[in-house]
């Protein structure tokens, strides 16, 4: 499994979201069920990432979080040949790319799969789902193939 590419998961070094934010806690907790859910602006219908309590289009205050569709398109993609944290040591190198969902935010993660200083740009990818700890799933990506 690609999943086992991120060798961190576990250590205490590794940096974790807070998945009880309440801003964020809805994502977590789909992800966490490997659901893909983003914040819908209930006044304007403007789809976000990163989680927010105000919209950033209209600035209405309320908000639902609904299943999207997982796939996007790589704008740009970097191997990590260092690792940005200890606890990524095991897993260089890796890399991180900055998806377009089709949703329409954009989403920097992992790309699991990627064959390292490959061109990713244009790469059709879909979300996929880190189990790091019992209480945190991380979203990353794969390629679609
Ligand atoms: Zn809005």
């Amino acid at each position: 499994m690609t999943q086992s590419r991120m060798t961190g998961a576990g250590s205490p070094d590794l940096l974790l979201p807070d998945v009880a934010s309440p801003v964020a806690a809805p994502f977590w907790s789909a992800a966490r069920a490997h659901r893909f859910v983003l914040q819908r602006c209930a006044a304007c219908g403007h789809v976000r990432w990163t989680p927010s309590p105000i919209c950033p289009e209209c600035l209405g205050e309320e908000a639902e979080w609904d299943g999207q569709p997982s796939g996007g398109t790589v704008w740009g993609a970097a191997t990590y040949h260092r690792a940005l944290y200890p606890a990524f040591e095991r897993d260089v190198p890796y890399v991180v790319a900055l998806v377009e969902l089709d949703a329409g935010p954009k989403m920097i993660g992992r790309v699991v799969d990627a064959p390292v200083a490959e061109d990713l740009a244009d790469t059709r990818v879909s979300v996929t789902y880190l189990d790091v700890t019992p209480e945190v799933t991380l979203v990353g990506f794969r390629l679609d193939r």
